[in-house]
């Protein structure tokens, strides 16, 4: 599947029960041939409302975070979910759902070719890397997800529940520019 035809199987997609409660399906945004992917959990209520992700608090702290790393929403950097419909009540996604949503994210991953991945939260952790991930013990930590290397952090919702963890969440970033800044030169 190219991008032509991933945006109408997953706008359509009925493969679990999130389709039933959702308005849209939040596919994703950003550069395509981005160097940075963050992937998040799922939408929230304004995502399911516009169709794209990080568009509500947890967005415009996303955002903060990116610009903390010199980094701009859609420049040189895509933003996705390791689901695309929102779980009622923005509950945590069940483990069947992220795994039959996963293809997408795969797909993804496949077209884009991210030099880097920024799981931002224990679902999309463990989404990519396929494993029970605990965000504190795997901070600061090159995980790999088929030859890309994978830093995990906080998921912003957590961060603004959280603020001391904030901290935190701007070392991983640095971690990750850092990471980055060595793929470029080798
Ligand atoms: N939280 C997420 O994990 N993803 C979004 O798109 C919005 C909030
Ligand atoms: Fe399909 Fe993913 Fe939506 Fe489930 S969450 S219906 S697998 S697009």
């Amino acid at each position: 599947m190219g991008w032509d035809e991933l945006g109408p199987a997953v706008a359509g997609c009925r493969t679990c029960a999130l389709c039933q409660a959702r308005k849209q399906a939040v596919l994703g945004v950003g550069d395509v041939n981005a160097d940075w992917l963050f992937v998040g959990e799922g939408p929230g209520a304004e995502e399911d409302e516009r169709g794209e992700p990080f568009v509500g608090q947890a967005g415009k702290l996303l955002d903060a975070m990116l610009a903390a790393i010199d980094l701009k929403r859609g420049t040189d950097v895509y933003i996705g979910n390791s689901v695309k419909c929102r779980p009622p009540n923005n509950r945590t996604p069940e483990p069947d759902e992220t795994a039959a949503c996963w293809p997408y994210l795969a797909r993804q991953i496949e077209l884009i070719k991210p030099r880097l991945i920024v799981a931002l939260g224990r679902p999309a952790a463990q989404t990519l890397l396929q494993t029970e991930v605990k965000i504190s013990s795997s901070r600061g930590r090159l995980f790999d997800y088929k030859g890309i290397p994978v830093v995990v952090t906080y998921h912003p919702a957590y961060l603004l529940r959280t603020l001391p963890e904030k901290a935190k969440a701007w070392e991983d970033l640095c971690f990750a520019r850092r990471t980055m800044g060595k793929l470029k030169v080798s």
